[in-house]
């Protein structure tokens, strides 16, 4: 366990993420946007940075975020009941290199008026590849956070495809990168879906913001 959190905060993520979770609705257009219901959180990254395996691991729902990676849906915002008590939102991944730059600009536009007015959504979190670090696109997501005063929080994923010196100089580069952003926390959540690493801390993260 991580010296970060208490044992509390640890059970008090397990019993948030203990409860029932299901896939509410997907949203292409702001006006289908649902009601604001409570504490809000959204998970952003690139294409194929680890988010809906992320989902599926904090929620021990196999293929919850499976819906967000079909034909169709990935583009839209969708939208998760956790438990009744918490809603996540799984943005649409970027960078996408088969995207027309219309349905960038379409998205774009959709995720800014989004995260502009949603007064619940209390903290995203911008996945990042460990074996990648913060690229370009995701210093776009960034700015976009910051334009929005989106409070915003870095997530290493796949840091079982790393050596535990890489994940140390990841971290710390991952981490100046956090500096200089003025929406964002720096301290930086290290992941594996596969093997269950730093799923509870980042649990005990999410229940300590309701
Ligand atoms: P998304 O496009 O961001 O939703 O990404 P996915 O969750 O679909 O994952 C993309 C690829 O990375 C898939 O082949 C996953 O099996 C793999 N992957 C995701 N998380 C991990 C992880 O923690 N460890 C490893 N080794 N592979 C992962």
């Amino acid at each position: 366990m991580s010296a970060e959190f208490t044992t509390d905060q640890i059970d008090a993520g397990r019993r948030l993420f203990g409860g029932p979770s299901l896939f509410m609705l997907g949203v292409a257009k702001l006006e289908q946007l649902p009601e604001v219901k409570g504490v809000e959180i959204a998970f952003a990254g690139r294409s194929n940075v680890g988010k809906s395996s992320l989902i599926n691991a904090l929620t021990g729902v196999k293929d919850l975020a499976r819906a967000s990676n079909t034909p169709g849906r990935t583009r839209e915002l969708n939208f998760f009941n956790i438990a009744d008590r918490l809603t996540l939102v799984d943005m649409p991944g970027y960078g996408y290199a088969k995207a027309s730059k219309k349905e960038v600009k379409q998205w774009q536009a959709v995720l800014r008026g989004y995260l502009r007015g949603r007064p619940g959504l209390t903290r995203a979190f911008v996945l990042i590849d460990s074996r990648h670090g913060v690229l370009d696109a995701d210093r776009e997501t960034f700015e976009l956070l910051n334009e929005s005063a989106v409070a915003f929080q870095l997530v290493l994923t796949k840091t079982d495809k790393i050596k535990p010196a890489e994940l140390d100089k990841v971290k710390a580069e991952t981490e100046a990168e956090a500096k200089k952003q003025a929406a964002a926390f720096p301290l930086i959540h290290a992941t594996s879906s596969d093997k269950g690493w730093g799923l509870p801390e980042l649990r005990a993260r999410i229940a300590d913001l309701l």
